[in-house]
């Protein structure tokens, strides 16, 4: 009773909260001596704990608790590699500082309530560096549970399989619905009034919003699998171990030849692209295929203005794609028609465009350059499915 009553209580005070906190289920823990989350996002209260407690003090447990589970401070502490029963308590103290910034008042707790200041240290800071520069607070321990740390407690039992019938006791939260929330939450803060909410806590939220992808590093990932999967079925025969390697002993057999893969990237050159991104993406198909020895390369522009095209690939060739107009498809015929086949096309494009129907016979890696401004009147068609789509945040 008290319990529901305190997430009722937490829920009004933040409602941007209000899925996180309903989402976690709670389970009775008696001897724990405190309220726990562990990394399922189970709350553990102890019964005796919890009816010695306001309503209010309850719902800042709440609040506090949920609050380490949005901000991943089990996978931030994996990261950490917390050695032992020290660095773990320092590390709660480190994030609980993170969690004050978030709540312009105190929240009553049942346990001790850590600020920034406690550790000396400024506060708006991210947990990492309350941990690395903060003064550790000799003989004090707070423990919040492995959602705050990520160490499993002994008692503390994995949740039951959720496709196991025969389960009992409440399941936590999975890693995919605990993303989701995460970002339900960042979306409720963005929407909510920018008064009532944190500056810490906004900046959190943008992050969750914002693109995670490092299209840099997704895009040459893509090529290089997509060159080597080319280069694989092309090379097959001497990819396979030799049987009679061993028998010849000394004989030397042929060392592996790197095979060529022709590369055609075609760009999507219409008024709707932005220069500057497409300049920037050019630029960085450019250098990623340079680095993995791909010497032909061919550029395609489907549209008349190759200035910037012309510009970012340092004197390569550029082809111009006459009547093509922003249509990706007719690009990709066209990249098809070239001589060595290209066996990867990288299309660089704000996906106003259509596409071809059928798959080209190549492999396709679509750079899909997000426009701030979208264009009037249209709307972006998606990259079909047998394109590997990267996409490209605008500046
Ligand atoms: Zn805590």
């Amino acid at each position: 009773m008290k319990l529901a009553a305190a997430r009722l209580w937490a829920t009004n005070r933040h409602p941007y909260l209000a899925s996180a906190i309903f989402a976690s289920p709670t389970l009775p823990a008696p001897g724990v001596g405190r309220l726990l989350v562990d990394r399922w996002w189970r709350v553990h209260a102890d019964p005796e704990v919890v009816a010695g407690a306001t309503v209010e003090q309850i719902g800042g447990e709440l609040l506090h608790l949920t609050s380490h589970v949005l901000r991943d401070h089990a996978s931030r502490a994996d990261e950490i590699h917390l050695a032992d029963q020290d660095e773990l308590h320092h590390w709660v103290d480190a994030a609980d500082a993170e969690i004050a910034d978030d709540f312009a008042v105190d929240l009553a707790r049942v346990s001790e309530v850590i600020r920034a200041d406690d550790l000396d240290c400024p506060d708006g800071r991210l947990a990492e560096e309350y941990y690395r520069t903060g003064s550790v607070r000799e003989g004090r321990r707070s423990d919040c549970g492995s959602g705050a740390h990520g160490t499993v407690a002994g008692w503390e039992q994995p949740p039951p399989d959720p496709d196991d019938p025969e389960a009992d006791g409440p399941g936590g939260v999975s890693g995919d619905q605990q993303e989701l929330i995460r970002r339900n939450v960042a979306a409720e803060i963005a929407r909510a009034d920018a008064a009532a909410v944190a500056a810490g806590l906004r900046r959190w939220a943008e992050q969750q919003l914002a693109p995670t992808i490092d299209w840099r590093a997704e895009l040459a990932a893509s090529v290089r699998r997509e060159i080597s999967a080319v280069a694989g079925a092309v090379d097959y025969s001497y990819r396979r171990p030799s049987r009679r390697a061993g028998s010849l002993g000394a004989v030397v057999l042929p060392a592996m030849q790197r095979p060529t893969v022709e590369v055609a990237v075609v760009c999507d050159t219409s008024a709707s692209v932005s220069e500057e991104m497409l300049a920037s993406a050019v630029a960085e198909v450019d250098g990623l295929l340079r680095a993995v020895g791909t010497r032909d390369v061919r550029v395609l522009a489907c549209d008349d203005a190759v200035r910037v095209v012309r510009r970012a690939s340092r004197g390569r060739e550029v082809s111009l794609i006459g009547g093509g107009g922003t249509d990706m498809s007719v690009g990709i015929a066209e990249a098809m028609e070239l001589r060595p086949r290209p066996g990867l096309v990288v299309v660089l494009t704000d996906g106003y465009t259509p596409w071809p129907d059928e798959p080209p016979p190549t492999k396709v890696v679509v750079g899909l350059l997000q426009q701030q401004t979208p264009v009037p009147g249209l709307a972006p068609v998606e990259p079909p499915a047998w394109a590997r789509t990267i996409p490209i945040p605008g500046p």
